[in-house]
């Protein structure tokens, strides 16, 4: 399984879109690594989870071919994982020209079909001749076309809608990439427990700081850690990794880095491939 991170950072980017604190600065003159955009994650090079406002530069920039995506698995409303504006400029052949092309497949929760529902700038040609979209339920698994399949848990996170996460399995290895989500739901713990986990991708938004409600920090990601290694849910041999930063947090990359040097966790950077 390839797994490459697009962006690692919460919705105002890292160094934040406005900002002049002190980390957004150090953040801009270190460049590199430091340089965070919006969250997505490509699975197999075909299956994508989330759709941030900053696809565009991914694909300019980085030479991401979205084209070849086929299936999209949105985690949750807000902002920085659903840009309904940029989704529906996968209608061809107005806006794209795709060979063969076939309508994609989107997941997603109520709340988000209903802001792209509310997002309709052609209301002549409505978006399901090029996108299906299929409103998600909690633990239900769903088969992606290079035939991953996706479940969907119920995350920490944005109480007035259903955010989730994904467990991803390819009949070999089994990730599970949470962001968005504080410390796991007492259900979604039971169900992680039942698994033999290779891969965790953990949301770090709060840094250092000791905080465990609607996000997580690194003493809360060490205490999912210790449940599901304790739990025997978590391979000897798994990769840990944290995610989705703020300014808030106060940390450059190497600093994070070395934050959670002890603990082994990897610390995420925009491009980076993983492989199972
Ligand atoms: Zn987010
Ligand atoms: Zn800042
Ligand atoms: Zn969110």
């Amino acid at each position: 399984m390839k797994l490459q991170y697009l962006g690692t950072a919460a919705a105002e980017g890292f160094p934040a879109l406005f900002c002049e604190c002190d980390t957004c600065r150090r953040a801009r003159e270190a460049g590199g690594k430091n340089l965070r955009m919006r969250t997505g994650l490509l699975v197999n090079d075909t299956a994508l989870i989330d759709f941030p406002p900053d696809v565009m530069a991914m694909m300019q920039y980085r030479g991401i071919r979205f084209s070849a995506v086929r299936d999209i698995f949105v985690s949750h409303s807000h902002s920085d994982h659903l840009d309904v504006e940029d989704l529906v400029m996968r209608r061809g052949p107005v806006f794209c020209v795709i060979e063969n092309d076939r309508p994609i497949h989107v997941h997603m929760n109520a709340m988000s079909k209903q802001r792209l529902d509310e997002y309709i700038p052609y209301e002549r040609e409505p978006y399901d001749g090029y996108m299906r979209i299929t409103v998600n339920e909690y633990f239900k698994t769903y088969e992606a076309e290079n035939g991953v399949r996706f479940t969907f848990l119920p995350a920490d996170h944005a109480p007035k809608e259903q955010a989730g996460f994904y467990v991803i399995e390819d009949g070999e290895k089994t990730a599970v990439y949470a962001n968005d989500t504080g410390f796991f739901p007492e259900e979604t713990m039971a169900y992680l427990k039942t698994l033999s986990i290779d891969f965790l991708s953990l949301d770090c938004t709060y840094g250092p700081r000791d905080l465990d409600r609607g996000h997580m920090g690194i003493p809360a990601n060490r205490r999912v850690v210790k449940e599901l290694r304790e739990a025997g849910a978590l391979k000897a041999d798994a990769t840990i990794v944290i995610h989705h930063f703020t300014h808030n947090c106060g940390l450059l990359h190497e600093e994070l880095e070395r934050e959670v040097e002890k603990d082994g966790f990897l610390v995420s950077y925009d491009g980076m491939i993983v492989e199972l």
